[in-house]
């Protein structure tokens, strides 16, 4: 059965960028996802339809009305009882744990905000939990609900041609030869031509032999998340094969 996405939003019109290209939008054609976009717009009640209004105490910018975006809710959840997502910066940060977990959801309700953000009264009524996707501020949560609808897409099943390509990615569990809590980031990947501008695809790749396929991708992934993101392997406890994978790595890098 296809995931129900609903997301609330008074610019539907930026969401032509997943409804129409890539995996966000095969996974819809694929009857995947469902996606349905809800303005606020539409559930205003005055002559201006004015979905935002100056804060309490004052202070710079406007702020969402409280009444637009309860109506909005109100009526979506006759269709979507999934629980309602405030994109914020102020929410947990968004990781591909926290993206597996909410792909698993047969429905699920994207709130972006503008402005200043949203009455804090529809924060405490209406919404289940708040999202960031980073330690910096947009202008619209559009953007940031984007991300987890193409973070989930790729994630549905029969969405991806070759499923074990989001096991694989960075940050995911399912990494060749690593046990099921190993997040680590991604191996380096070669494509044709076998030598571009003098560089040469790494010979381990070319001589067909799996298992040192395997372990060559297993040992660039681990040196690379040890370079680039070491907090990822405080996490755990390394076995010995890994630990020696990421000797051989760091001789082999002192050599280049
Ligand atoms: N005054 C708010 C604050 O400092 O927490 C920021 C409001 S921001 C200008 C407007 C909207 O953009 C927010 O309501 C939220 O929906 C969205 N937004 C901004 N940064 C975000 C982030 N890092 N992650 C998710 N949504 C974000």
């Amino acid at each position: 059965m296809a995931m129900n996405l609903s997301v609330v939003t008074i610019f539907p019109r930026m969401f032509d960028a997943v409804l129409e290209h890539g995996i966000s939008a095969r996974a819809i054609n694929s009857g995947a996802l469902a996606l349905k976009l809800w303005n606020p717009r539409d559930f205003t009640t005055d002559r201006h339809r004015a979905v935002d209004d100056r804060p309490y105490g004052g202070g710079a910018g406007m702020l969402m009305k409280p009444l637009p975006l309860a109506r909005t809710i109100d009526a979506l959840k006759a269709e979507n009882p999934g629980p309602v997502i405030y994109l914020s910066p102020q929410g947990e940060k968004l990781e591909q744990r926290v993206v597996t977990e909410l792909a698993e959801l047969p429905a699920l309700v994207l709130l972006a905000g503008r402005y200043e953000g949203i009455d804090e009264r529809i924060v405490e009524s209406r919404v289940e939990r708040e999202i960031s996707i980073g330690d910096y501020v947009l202008s619209g949560g559009e953007l940031a609900a984007m991300v987890i609808i193409e973070s989930i897409a790729r994630l549905l099943p029969g969405v991806l041609g070759n499923p074990q390509s989001a096991h694989e990615d960075s940050f995911s569990n399912g990494f060749v030869g690593a046990d099921s809590d190993c997040r680590l980031l991604d191996y380096p990947h070669y494509t044709r031509p076998e030598i571009f501008e003098g560089r040469a695809v790494p010979e381990v790749l070319r001589s067909g032999d799996h298992r040192q396929i395997q372990r060559w991708r297993l040992m660039q992934a681990l040196g690379r998340t040890q370079a680039r993101r070491p907090e990822l392997l405080a996490e755990r406890e390394l076995d010995a094969q890994q630990i020696a994978l990421l000797k051989t790595y760091q001789l082999e890098k002192n050599h280049e």
